[in-house]
């Protein structure tokens, strides 16, 4: 019987992480056995051929290292039934039977239609909006937060020396985990998310002046990236209470930096699962965490999960910030 080969690639916007990820699916696929090869650039590396076989130390020091080494990219053009045939013909000629993809919602759909031409795929959640229902946690969240935390953290030190109030924007797109963390973490005064409705009067402006009446003089107010406008906030706040207000966009300074020891083990495992699955032939399946423990759910399946935001975390936040 020939070896079997599977293939790995990064897609969608890259998450810190993804290295691990990568190195444990080309370190369990060769102890298993199997040829592993790298794809690089997402689904482009399919359509244009660009893989490359890996061995065991094709991916040493990476484990550390942010970004991803296979690189990553949107591709449109996979994104069609010839691109996704076309890609599945390569796959097949390159003797590849299973393929892990490690990316956001995007690139699982990809998967799913990859899968459906014939090619088994299973999918580990790689982004640091943590914004994927079927999963409680997802690659690159971790360090996401640590490094808003630490940004603020130092916002923080010049808002007390000026007496100002800072309203700081961290990414998550439409979840507002990273802000929630990272409010609780820095001891935000206020923390709006897209999930949970707010106004500004009520949640912003009489939270600032109860604080500043028990002697609070400086304050951080934590914005998720789906709510937006820092700046609008910033102003109103200063008209409102006359503290002196600045608005900063955290930024893609989220999205790099050394993963976190929490991203490095989680990624370990999930890329360790997905090739568990494609040893036995089991494709479309997305890895997840649930409760702690690594689970793999169907694609359909997965995709049609509704996330829930931790609202009981986000009223404790409320009840603290006083
Ligand atoms: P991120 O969370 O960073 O946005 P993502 O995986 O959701 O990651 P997308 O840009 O949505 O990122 O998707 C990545 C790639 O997956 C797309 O560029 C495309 O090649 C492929 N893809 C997305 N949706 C589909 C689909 N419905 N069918 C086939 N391929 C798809």
């Amino acid at each position: 019987m020939s070896q079997k080969a599977i293939a790995v690639l990064t897609s969608g916007g890259d998450a810190p992480g993804m290295n691990a990820a990568v190195r444990a699916v080309v370190r369990t696929g060769i102890s298993k056995g199997m040829k592993v090869y790298g794809v690089y650039r997402g689904y482009n590396g399919l359509l244009a051929g660009d893989v490359k076989e890996l061995n065991l130390r094709s991916v040493s020091d990476i484990i550390h290292r942010g970004g991803t080494v296979l690189y990553t990219a949107r591709s449109p053009r996979y994104n069609t039934p010839e691109g996704v045939k076309q890609a599945a013909d390569f796959c097949r000629e390159l003797g590849v039977s299973g393929v892990v993809v490690i990316g956001g919602d995007g690139s699982f759909r990809g998967a799913r239609d990859l899968t459906n031409e014939g090619i088994p795929c299973v999918g580990i959640p790689g982004t640091i909006d943590n914004d994927i229902a079927c999963s409680e946690y997802t690659v690159g969240f971790d360090t996401a937060m640590n490094t808003a935390m630490e940004m603020v953290d130092k916002i923080r030190d010049t808002a007390q020396s000026h007496d100002r109030c800072s309203v700081v924007e961290v990414m998550g797109r439409r979840c507002g985990d990273i802000a929630l963390q990272t409010g609780i973490a820095v001891g935000a005064a206020a923390i709006l998310v897209p999930e949970v409705e707010y106004d500004l009067e009520r949640d912003v402006i009489a939270r600032i002046l109860e604080n500043q009446s028990t002697g609070k003089k400086h304050f951080i107010i934590v914005v998720a990236e789906g709510v937006g406008k820092v700046n609008e906030i910033a102003t109103y706040i200063q008209t409102r209470t006359g503290i002196e207000s600045r608005a900063t966009i955290l930024g893609h300074v989220q999205r790099g930096g050394s993963p976190t020891l929490r991203d490095r083990v989680v990624a370990s495992a999930m890329g360790h699962r997905a090739v568990s699955l494609l040893e036995q032939d089991i494709g479309n399946r997305v890895v997840a965490m649930k409760n702690g423990v690594i689970v793999d759910y169907d694609i359909t399946e997965a995709l049609n999960m509704k996330r829930v935001f931790d609202k009981e975390l986000y009223d404790i936040a409320h009840t603290i910030s006083i």
